[in-house]
């Protein structure tokens, strides 16, 4: 990125090093810590400038911003500006790992990082991250997830790096397309897309361990063999884990619709599920996405590696049947006390595969044909039950 707005704001009073409670439900850490307190990189989809804490400092933000910069602007209006903390961040860190014995994050993970990017450029050239890092491997025992868009993080000296420290490192490169007109567009000023492939493959060909991660994946991505080629480029059979997961509007749709050409597929996709309000759209995307991604995975064995994490309530009834089979699924809208879905075509289908049913014995019975026959899309399920066939699920009107 050429021209950097760096605003110094206060370090956070609770740590560096915390909770990473949004992560926790997607498996990716049980901690997590941020050297910014905005990302460097300007991602129009980034779901951070929208998170508490931005939130909650906004006009803080703001006045520091113009005391510093001379104007006035928010994170969502330029995605040039970051916030850097005052002080010295490594400073910080070992402060705080002084109260704490070398038996910290046993058994956990921490992601480096959550909110912001710990690879971003300013943070690698100024040292601040090889401090933390180095800080972190010698006096905790967290295992450390990098995930950035970086792809500093294949260049010899850091897969050296994490080599000397295996097995505390596994490293992720976020990519959801591979349209580097689109991702200068809409990443600003991460590297490429291709470049964060080449990065990863140059870490598995070392011996790094590394994970997949395609969040989000953008619906003109699975058009034709859009979808096949990015699975390929992570090359997932040398993926420890890998994440996936539809476009959640953020409050800024506006913002990643202006990186397509308008009137380009992906221009009118936006228009008509964001702006016109067609729900479906975007369910039928979602869904279509999740049965895409399991089928592939389950053709190659690699099943249990896949999560697909899916805020399920904009799912709509037509397409709850192909939730059928959960594998490989992560619900993450907010749940009942009893853990059903608040989606009531999401918590008909729960209740239906934790219920014996006749559909389960004959799944027992020719469990080869199973798999495959669970993964139908939007299909109508039928069973014999009582001397006929019944649809699985009660069938909605459509019109
Ligand atoms: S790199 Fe990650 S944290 Fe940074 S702006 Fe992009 S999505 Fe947000």
């Amino acid at each position: 990125m050429s021209e950097r707005k760096i605003v110094r704001v206060p370090m956070l009073r609770t740590g560096l090093v915390r909770e990473s409670d949004g992560f926790v439900k997607k498996h990716l850490s049980d901690f997590k810590i941020d050297l910014l307190a905005l990302c460097e990189f300007g991602c129009r989809y980034c779901s951070s400038n929208t998170g508490n804490y931005l939130r909650i400092n906004r006009p803080r933000f703001a006045d520091l911003t113009r005391a510093q910069l001379g104007e006035r602007i928010l994170p969502s209006e330029d995605p040039k500006l970051r916030f850097a903390c005052e002080g010295d961040v490594s400073a910080q860190l070992d402060r705080e790992l002084s109260a704490r014995s070398k038996s910290w994050g046993t058994g956990k993970t921490l992601v480096f990082s959550m909110l912001t990017d710990g690879f971003s450029p300013w943070l690698v050239s100024e040292g601040f991250t090889r401090a933390a890092l180095d800080l972190l491997v010698e006096r905790t025992s967290f295992r450390i997830r990098v995930l950035t868009k970086n792809a500093v993080v294949g260049h010899s000296e850091w897969i050296e790096y994490f080599l000397r420290h295996q097995p505390r490192f596994v490293v992720g490169l976020s990519t959801g397309s591979l349209d580097t007109e689109w991702a200068r567009a809409v990443e600003i000023g991460t590297s490429s897309p291709r470049a964060r492939l080449a990065s990863l493959r140059a870490l598995q060909d070392a011996g790094v361990t590394t994970y997949g991660m395609m969040c989000p994946i953008f619906p003109d991505v699975i058009a034709g063999r859009g979808l096949d080629e990015l699975i390929d480029a992570i090359r997932p059979a040398r993926t420890e884990t890998i994440w996936a997961e539809p476009y959640n509007d953020r409050a800024n749709w506006s913002d990643v619709r202006s990186g397509y050409r308008e009137g380009s597929p992906g221009w009118e996709w936006f228009t008509r599920v964001y702006e016109r309000g067609d729900q479906a759209e975007w369910s039928r995307y979602a869904t279509d996405l999740y049965v895409a991604l399991k089928l592939r995975a389950e053709a190659e064995g690699g099943l249990p590696k896949l999560k697909y994490l899916l805020y399920e309530h904009g799912i709509v009834a037509e397409h709850a049947r192909s939730y059928c089979d959960p594998r490989g699924l992560m619900l993450q809208s907010p749940a009942s006390p009893e853990g059903f879905s608040h989606n009531p075509h999401i918590r008909a289908v729960q209740e239906q595969i934790g219920r014996p049913s006749v559909w389960d014995r004959v799944a027992s019975d020719h469990s080869i044909l199973e798999p495959a026959l669970r993964s139908l899309p939007t299909r109508v399920l039928d069973v014999f039950e009582d001397g006929e066939w019944k649809p699985l699920l009660p069938l909605e009107k459509t019109s």
